[in-house]
């Protein structure tokens, strides 16, 4: 038994999360697509350019995870310091990559590589 909050693991017969006080499930949930594995593609330093290659690859039936390493307590967030790590399931890793060589050749973005 297993508590779908904490995930702390229980023997059969307890129904019931000590700390949570919710009610135990038998196994996991699910995967789901929120489980998936995900592997860093690349880093872009323009939020809006991020937005627009999730757009693509998302079109293309990649999903895109992107992960803002800007401060967002200041005001503005553009400059060197705001970067924005764009995510893509590990099994799309490889789509994803040959999808962005054909759409952004020539253009400054750069694949991890
Ligand atoms: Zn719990």
């Amino acid at each position: 038994m297993i508590c779908p909050d904490c995930g702390a693991e229980y023997v059969t017969g307890i129904e019931q999360c000590a700390d949570c006080e919710i009610a135990l499930v038998h196994e996991e949930p699910a995967r789901t697509e929120a489980d998936l594995e995900w592997t860093e593609l690349m880093v872009v330093t323009d939020e809006t350019e991020a937005q627009l290659i999730r757009g693509y690859l998302e079109s293309e039936g990649v999903p895109c995870n992107l992960e803002s390493l800007v401060f967002h307590a200041e005001p503005f967030t553009f400059g060197p310091l705001s970067k924005v790590r764009i995510h893509v399931p590990t099994h799309d890793l490889e789509r994803a990559r040959r999808l962005l060589e054909d759409q952004t050749s020539g253009s400054t973005v750069t694949a991890v590589p």
